[in-house]
């Protein structure tokens, strides 16, 4: 064998990644962790997010030291307004894991990371993100109404007691104005709506959201 082919060979052998007992590459990077602490919470191998954790703190031990699991669950909505021992969603413990939270700040995660930024400060903003959100979810409460206007990504709706709001975060496909619509929404008090009625009165209508896993 020539020796340039022996190099080449010996380093595929690198480059595929050495594992550690836990199957952690042990070349794995401080994101690779972090993404692999969401992903493993997403799919409920907790044990898994622990290992991770504590691969971080092997190379990155001020950040590892700074992320607690506990810190990746976000309050019980079904639980928010009253507490339920028997609670389906959350067992009673008052904390869920949420897919959609997770994703949410991975995707934070990711998008800071791909714009260059250091793993310090795109777990810091991220993280950041994520908590603004999950200090909203107690607030959540169900709305009923009927589409009014369709928007791009929101709906105006009027309630049935006559209250005219706006909601964003809407998947709007297929929507048609006189469709009735009930969910669970939040309240967006920072940002007002102009809604502007068939007669062009325009008037500041409050705003909530259907999705708080989301960027606004
Ligand atoms: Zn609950």
């Amino acid at each position: 064998m020539k020796k340039w082919m022996v190099l080449i060979l010996m380093g595929a052998t690198a480059a595929s990644g050495v594992n550690n007992f836990f199957g952690i590459p042990i070349l794995a990077e401080p994101k690779d962790d972090i993404n692999a602490i969401i992903q493993n919470l997403i799919q409920g191998e907790y044990e898994k997010s622990g290992e991770h954790l504590r691969h971080l703190a092997t190379t990155a031990p001020k950040l590892a030291k700074s992320i607690k699991l506990s810190d990746f669950t976000i309050p019980c909505a079904d639980c928010a307004a009253e507490k339920d021992p028997d609670c389906e969603a959350c067992n009673g413990r008052l904390k869920v894991i949420d897919s959609p939270a997770l994703d949410y700040l991975q995707y934070k995660f990711d998008s800071a990371i791909e714009e260059g930024e250091k793993v310090e400060v795109a777990w810091r903003d991220a993280k950041k993100a994520f908590d603004i959100r999950k200090k909203q979810v107690p607030g959540r409460k169900v709305f009923q109404g009927t589409i009014i206007q369709i928007g791009q990504d929101a709906f105006v709706i009027k309630g049935v007691e006559g209250d005219i709001f706006n909601l964003m975060g809407c998947v709007t496909a297929g929507a048609q104005v006189g469709q009735p619509y009930v969910g669970y929404y939040w309240p967006m008090p920072k940002h007002p709506y102009t809604y502007t009625d068939g007669a062009g009165k325009s008037k500041t209508v409050k705003t909530y959201t259907l999705n708080l896993w989301w960027d606004y």
